[in-house]
């Protein structure tokens, strides 16, 4: 009998959340039938977790839960952003499959049973849907999402692709390596990547909020693109080195008979500090990576 847990962070979506419920239900549903009928077993739960909603999430969340023994919660004390309300599900869900979904139906429930099939019948450890086009968001936010998506990767060496959201389907094993990733700064497209895992993508076309509205201002935007940034690289930390060298060899250059000895001088007083700030560089980002105790390798299968 395998299990599979739905898990819904929710900050304000008392509009959405029932919705969901009967959306989601329904294709659930279906797909305990057809696992009956192909002489196997699969229960399901939908555990929201409610991350400080203001308005009366929290309520309408005690009351499905009341009418439908599938549905369990968790309500935070305030908000804390939907990084620690996935962490939170992926902690308390007790399946042996964990989906996160969005409570706005934004991420079609009828993908789930082709994810359910690809890795249960196809042996990948994780299936995502993969978001098609945005015709809902301007032309900036698209610009601007695809700039950092290429600086991202430039940075960091991870292949986080733009429409490759949290939207994933995942066996208990990358469940379990992504809770043993204890950073406090959750930066979850990174944490996907660096536990790695073989993964499938399902593409999507983008839907529009079913109610309520997005809690993604462009700042907030900003602040994850420059989260994500430093959680996952140390070279912005580095990049004194270079600035060192050009100084350097500028200072050289002008010691040479004939040339302004002043300015060869500063030059070279000016690469010596920056060759320094390179190394306290090197040794910060050294400590930054130690300090969030990543795990040293993560392990498929053992036998
Ligand atoms: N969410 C959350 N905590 C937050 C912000 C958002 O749990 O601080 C949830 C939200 O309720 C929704 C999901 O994260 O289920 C995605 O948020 P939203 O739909 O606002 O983002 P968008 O789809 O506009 O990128
Ligand atoms: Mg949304």
């Amino acid at each position: 009998m395998s299990k599979l847990s739905v898990i819904v962070p929710c900050y304000n979506e008392e509009a959405a959340a029932g919705r969901f419920l009967q959306e989601t239900g329904r294709v659930l549903e279906q797909m305990t039938m057809e696992e009956e009928r192909k002489k196997r077993e699969l229960s399901y739960e939908i555990l929201f977790v409610d991350d400080g909603s203001s308005d009366g999430t929290a309520e309408v969340l005690r009351k499905l839960a009341e009418e439908n023994s599938r549905v369990r919660y968790v309500i935070f004390s305030r908000n804390f952003g939907k990084e620690a309300a996935m962490y939170a599900g992926l902690q308390e869900a007790e399946g042996d499959l964990c989906v996160i979904m969005d409570a706005d139906l934004q991420h079609p429930p009828a993908l789930l049973p082709e994810m359910y099939r690809r890795i249960t019948e196809e042996g990948y450890d994780c299936c995502g849907g993969k978001r098609q086009g945005r015709e809902g968001d301007g032309v900036v936010r698209k610009t601007l999402s695809e700039m950092f998506y290429r600086v991202y990767r430039g940075l960091t060496g991870m292949k986080t692709e733009s429409g490759c959201g949290d939207f994933r389907m995942m066996k208990r094993t990358v469940a379990d390596a992504i809770l043993s990733m204890k950073e406090q700064n959750r930066y979850m497209k990174g944490i996907f990547s660096f536990v790695g895992f073989r993964t499938c993508w399902i593409p999507y076309e983008n839907v529009e909020r079913t109610a309520g509205v997005s809690k993604w201002s462009i700042r907030r935007l900003f602040r994850y693109a420059a989260d994500g940034i430093l959680a996952f690289s140390t070279l912005p930390l580095k990049t004194a080195g270079f600035l060192a060298a050009f100084l350097l060899l500028g200072g050289l250059l002008c010691l040479f008979p004939g040339k302004n000895l002043a300015v060869g001088i500063v030059l070279l007083a000016a690469g010596l500090q920056m060759g320094y700030l390179q190394i306290l560089g090197s040794y910060l980002a050294r400590d930054c990576m130690e300090n969030r105790h990543r795990p040293v390798y993560i392990v498929r299968e053992k036998g």
